[in-house]
């Protein structure tokens, strides 16, 4: 059965290369060297660029989503790679780590993912980290698809705080995986002046990647 044979090569031949070389996940041209991308577009990637700021509490991020960024951010969060977990851990860390000296609480967003969670304790530790104070009500349909102002509201009507009691800090760094409009940050920053009477100048919020673009949420 020449087919059959055939198929068994192909199997054989692409689980070989499976094992000893990849593709770069970005360009899908070049063999990955660096985590999971080639040189050219790992090379590419610019960190600590500064988000566009525009609310009442300063805002921080790791860089730029666009570029092999993006690549890597979909396979960390959405596939569950290690290796781009691992990249994108280093850049946060980066990031954060202006706040590391300070008696700082990072206060993770409710995800329904662990992405932020596994890049949050890899990155600053997973005691410095407030899991669970943000809760959303409703989490089942995408933003995706809402306006700006729409989706403005529903973050306003959803994202709530849990009720868990919050360690006492200097400063508490409000920590999201993505930032595009800045609502649920900026909400989650607003709840916890009014209804946990911390100063407004000990919140700073923080993203590991920022949108550009103002209409399109990424996720
Ligand atoms: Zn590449």
């Amino acid at each position: 059965m020449p087919a059959l044979v055939k198929a068994l090569c192909d199997t054989a031949r692409f689980a070989v290369n499976g094992i000893f070389t990849e593709t770069c996940i970005h360009c899908r041209k070049r063999v990955a060297e660096e985590g999971l991308l080639c040189y050219a577009c790992s090379e590419k990637i610019c960190i600590n660029a500064a988000p566009p700021h525009r609310g009442i509490y300063p805002v921080y991020s790791a860089a730029e989503y666009s570029g092999a960024l993006k690549s890597l951010f979909a396979a960390a969060k959405f596939s569950e790679r290690y290796r781009a977990l691992h990249m994108l851990s280093r850049y946060a860390e980066k990031s954060l780590g202006v706040f590391a000296a300070k008696d700082t609480l990072f206060v993770a967003m409710p995800s329904r993912r662990t992405f932020l969670k596994r890049l949050l304790s890899a990155a600053v530790g997973k005691d410095k980290v407030f899991f669970g104070a943000y809760r959303m009500l409703s989490m089942r349909d995408s933003n995706k698809i809402l306006g700006e102002a729409e989706r403005f509201r529903r973050i306003q009507e959803s994202l709530m705080l849990s009720g868990k009691r919050l360690p006492q800090a200097e400063r508490y760094v409000l920590c999201d995986d993505t930032l595009t409009t800045g609502a649920t940050l900026n909400r989650a920053a607003w709840l916890l002046e009014k209804e946990r009477q911390v100063p407004r100048e000990k919140i700073v919020l923080w993203s590991l990647l920022y949108n550009q673009r103002q209409h399109e949420e990424v996720i």
